[in-house]
């Protein structure tokens, strides 16, 4: 497999397959907005479910939590959002577009070369108004992470599930931020899903807990497919902490247009229990039983995003290859997160043929997400399934009417077994589970 693929590339086979759309593209589209369309909307629910089991269905330590948008304005205020949560930006005094400071290399405007103001700091929460009238005292935000929903709700989560630290609580939600230099497809938009872990522990041992979720966190991405050399680990620099951090480490993957954070994992320490205990007069401590004591835990936060991981799983599972002197584009995407799991192919639109092809998808489609393409040749409909990642294409011809088996081909192997219909959703379930299956009793195998 090549190590990289352009973005221009991955950007046409998300449109040309239906994975990923400019959003209000018949209005010219809005710039760093993307609709995710019948394919990407499968693959994304993927990426959400595959995390969601990992971090919260595996682990009888983290509980999950779903928490609104908007938030009271001091939770704000109390997060260090308002002061903080800003870029310098220079304007140009020609155009008026804004840089980011750090972005801009020279003097001049990079658009026009005018004239550039001094860096001026910009905050990047989007502000709209709650209620009819338009007013200062109606302002809210809408969140830029969903980690304040977390860190609000910890005496709430606490209290009802009578759980003892360490003690998980998982969030996945949209988040906004009115970036200054959003871009490259979906790896940054104003307008992105977080998966986030708040992750309370007893202060001093959360050392040890931000090296087991470093370790954690990469290891998940590599068991979902991603080549580990594609991946690094990076650690911020003390200058380069942020305001609420102890400590924090980035997973980088390698982007088409270089290493960039896929996920960062932070100690935030006590800072936002601290914080919200002070702005909300409402005491946030945990009394741990088993020591006979009170204490404000440590946080440690995996935060990652579900659109940049989406990015990363595509990239990495892109390949243009050759097969028996044709080219085909295929993702390899893993078998949990390809957005079809099984196609049923009936050789030709055939009226002996449809009948059974149906019946074959009927059984199936209540198991996995399975697709029904009877439409132009077989080769090219093969194409297809391969530029989605769909891992087994199930093939009925006619001599399938006869001896009631199918033809299962496997999109890296292109291996093609013949099997009885009678078995294969058995079969196809231990494939898709990554078992191997002895079914050597019930089919024949017939080689390329
Ligand atoms: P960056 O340095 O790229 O702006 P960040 O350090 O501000 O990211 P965090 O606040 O740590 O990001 O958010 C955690 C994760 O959320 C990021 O690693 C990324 O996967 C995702 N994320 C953050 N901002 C965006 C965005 N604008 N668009 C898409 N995903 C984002």
């Amino acid at each position: 497999m090549p190590a990289k693929v352009d973005m221009d590339k991955i950007v046409s086979l998300c449109k040309r397959r239906g994975l990923i759309f400019p959003s209000s593209e018949i209005y010219g589209g809005l710039a760093s907005c993307w609709d995710y369309g019948p394919m990407g909307v499968e693959l994304k629910r993927n990426v959400r479910d595959a995390w969601w089991k990992a971090i919260v269905h595996e682990r009888d330590d983290v509980v999950g939590l779903d928490t609104s948008i908007m938030m009271h304005p001091g939770v704000w205020a109390a997060s260090g959002h308002i002061d903080s949560f800003t870029d310098p930006l220079v304007e140009c005094k020609s155009c008026h577009l804004r840089w980011r400071a750090d972005a801009v290399e020279g003097k001049g405007c990079p658009k026009c070369g005018g004239e550039l103001t001094e860096p001026r700091m910009f905050n990047l929460m989007f502000k709209t108004s709650m209620g009819p009238v338009e007013e200062e005292a109606s302002t809210v935000y809408l969140r830029p992470e969903t980690a304040q929903g977390i860190f609000v709700n910890f005496e709430n989560v606490v209290t009802t599930t009578r759980k003892k630290l360490p003690l998980g609580i998982a969030q996945i939600g949209k988040s906004f931020r009115n970036e200054i230099t959003p871009g490259n497809f979906i790896f940054r938009t104003r307008e992105f899903e977080h998966m986030e872990l708040e992750y309370f522990v007893k202060p001093g041992t959360d050392e040890k807990w931000l090296d087991y979720w470093v370790k954690e966190r990469f290891d998940w991405y590599v068991k979902l497919g991603i080549r580990k050399e594609n991946l690094r680990l990076r650690q911020h620099g003390k200058d380069e902490l942020a305001h609420y951090a102890r400590d924090c480490y980035d997973i980088d993957y390698l982007f088409p247009m270089g290493w960039s954070e896929l996920e960062g994992i932070a100690n935030r320490g006590d800072f936002d229990l601290i914080q919200h205990a002070k702005h909300s007069g409402k005491e946030l401590s945990y009394y741990d039983n088993e020591a006979g004591e009170k204490y404000v835990p440590y946080v440690i936060e995996p935060s990652a995003g579900v659109d940049r991981s989406v990015l990363a799983f595509l990239i990495d599972a892109y390949d243009d290859e050759e097969v028996e002197g044709e080219k085909r584009t295929v993702l390899h995407l893993h078998r949990s997160l390809a957005p079809v799991k099984v196609a049923v192919l009936p050789l030709s639109r055939n009226e002996k043929l449809t009948p059974l092809a149906k019946e074959v998808f009927n059984k199936l489609c209540p198991n996995f997400v399975t697709d029904y393409d009877d439409s132009q040749s077989i080769g090219r409909r093969y194409r297809r399934q391969d530029e989605i990642g769909t891992p087994f294409c199930v093939t009925i011809d006619f001599e399938s009417l006869e001896d009631k088996q199918v033809t299962i081909r496997e999109r890296d192997s292109l291996a093609q077994i013949r099997v009885p219909i009678e078995g294969l959703d058995k079969i196809l379930e231990a494939k898709l589970k990554g078992e191997a299956f002895d079914a050597s009793p019930l089919w024949a195998t017939r080689e390329k």
